[in-house]
């Protein structure tokens, strides 16, 4: 027992900040941030130091000081932070999707630091368009005749339908009102820009006819939907785009494709599952396809949209297209990230989604085998880790019943006793570290799938393993 300490006066602001430390604090966050984090510091202290719990030890100046500091640190600590994405889903929404090529990441620093021809004409000197950094880019790699961008792929489908369909009828598959993560429906999409959703067919079966028959004076356009998250099997059928395209242009209608992902090559040619690109979607007879710039293109977020000249124009004179436009960072990096693609052979090395997709599962393995001793070693004897075969996702809807064979580390909790909770805290203690680790749980384990832990990226993983150990510890 401490002998009753006598209610002790708290310093004065002022005297705190003239303190050395505080002087150190106040040159690195400022006058204004350390004088209130000083002033919230004490306002802490009082109760205690009112009731005679405060010991002398507590308000020196060296205490204060550190109180001070870590008050200002929690203050100015990026909320964005970057974190292990060992989920096993390599285009993970929550995560941010894509990650971006050095290349691209070049081009956003230049961009942001300096000034650039956005919308300037560099041959006439007079203004340019902001697409044009890309359109070239595009067509060649599409087949398209135009193309421009937007925000993300939902503002690319909102724009195209409300400047071609607004206050028409569109005709769309029921197998095909899907909702995407983050509340992306088709349906809701449809009523915000103006159109009028005619559906057609069932949920698992649609015919040519059914589109046939559903055309009016009042129909703008045919739409096909990828249906990206969920995959429709058993009794089905669904009207390929060359024959909705047939239809469409028999009628004098254009056929929009919201595409998805939208890849610009073919990923069988490295083993992946075949996923129809979009210029096999345009020769097929689409007239415009939408698709997001930070799935599987490997891209930034954004909306490209492609196809029809004449469309093309009347999407970009919509007044929601300056609403939906991308700034110069996006261009920045969608511009180098195309630019790879003119050589498709040398993409599995030089585009990030790519190589990552396209590891082989041995080095997965390697690494597992690896970090497995040291990583148990933090674990202590609560929890055994294996190193294990498992399966990644491609993730944000792409090929989503196809798996990739991988490999990584399979934590299970040593007791069968309360193992959900002990997984649990092992799922929080990986949370908490400064980078934070983020895998999964399934089948009473926690799953870290290596595939996005690159080999630059080990040394940062192994680092914070003795603040695993602490933190499993204080849990
Ligand atoms: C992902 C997706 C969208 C939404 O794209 P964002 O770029 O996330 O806005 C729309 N339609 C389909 C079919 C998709 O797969």
């Amino acid at each position: 027992m401490s002998t009753p300490t006598p209610t002790l006066r708290l310093p004065a602001v002022d005297r705190v900040l003239s303190a050395p430390a505080l002087q150190a604090l106040t040159a690195e966050h400022g006058g204004h941030a350390t004088t209130e984090a000083v002033r919230a510091t004490l306002e802490a202290l009082r109760p205690a130091a009112l009731a005679g719990q405060l010991a002398p030890a507590q308000i020196e100046p060296a205490a204060l000081a550190d109180a001070v500091a870590q008050r200002l640190a929690a203050r100015f600590a990026p909320r964005l932070k970057a974190v292990f994405n060992l989920t096993g889903t390599v285009l993970h929404t929550n995560l941010g999707r894509a990650l971006l090529p050095d290349a691209a990441v070049q081009a956003v620093v230049q961009a942001l630091t300096t000034p650039a021809n956005l919308e300037f004409d560099l041959a006439t000197g007079g203004r340019g368009d902001r697409d044009d950094l890309v359109n070239d880019l595009l067509r060649e790699l599409t087949g398209a005749e135009a193309a421009t961008v937007v925000n993300n792929n939902a503002a690319g489908v909102l724009l195209t339908l409300n400047a071609l369909a607004s206050r028409k009828e569109v005709v769309v598959s029921r197998g095909e009102l899907v909702e995407i993560g983050g509340a992306f429906r088709i349906p809701d999409i449809m009523a915000r820009a103006g159109a009028k959703l005619v559906e057609v067919g069932t949920t698992n079966r649609t015919h040519a006819k059914d589109y046939a028959e559903a055309i009016t004076d009042r129909t703008a356009l045919l739409m096909k939907v990828h249906c990206s998250n969920y995959a429709v099997t058993g009794f089905t059928k669904s009207v390929p785009e060359a024959e909705v395209a047939a239809i469409a242009h028999a009628r004098g209608l254009p056929l929009a494709v919201d595409l998805g992902s939208g890849t610009l090559v073919d990923l069988a040619q490295w083993g992946l599952p075949h996923e129809a690109t979009v210029r096999e979607t345009i020769e097929a007879g689409a007239d415009l396809v939408t698709f997001s710039g930070d799935k599987l293109l490997g891209g930034p977020q954004a909306g490209l949209i492609v196809g029809r000249q004449d469309l093309i124009a009347k999407i970009k004179k919509n007044p929601l297209k300056r609403a939906l436009r991308v700034g110069k960072l996006t261009l920045a990096a969608l511009e180098p990230v195309l630019r790879l693609y003119l050589a498709p052979d040398l993409l599995p090395q030089r585009l990030t989604t790519l190589r990552l997709f396209t590891r082989a599962p041995a080095q997965m393995r390697a690494q597992a085998d690896a970090l497995r001793p040291p990583l148990q070693a933090a674990l202590g004897s609560g929890y055994t880790a294996s190193s294990a075969p498992m399966f990644s996702q491609i993730g944000s809807g792409a090929l989503p019943v196809d798996n990739l064979p991988s490999h990584g580390l399979c934590i299970a909790p040593a007791s069968p006793r309360r193992a959900g909770r002990a997984l649990a805290r092992l799922e929080a203690a990986l949370r908490s570290l400064p980078r934070p680790v983020i895998g999964r749980i399934a089948s009473d384990a926690l799953w870290l799938d290596l595939r996005c832990l690159e080999a630059s990226d080990e040394a940062a993983f192994t680092g914070q393993l003795p603040q695993l150990a602490e933190a499993l510890a204080q849990a």
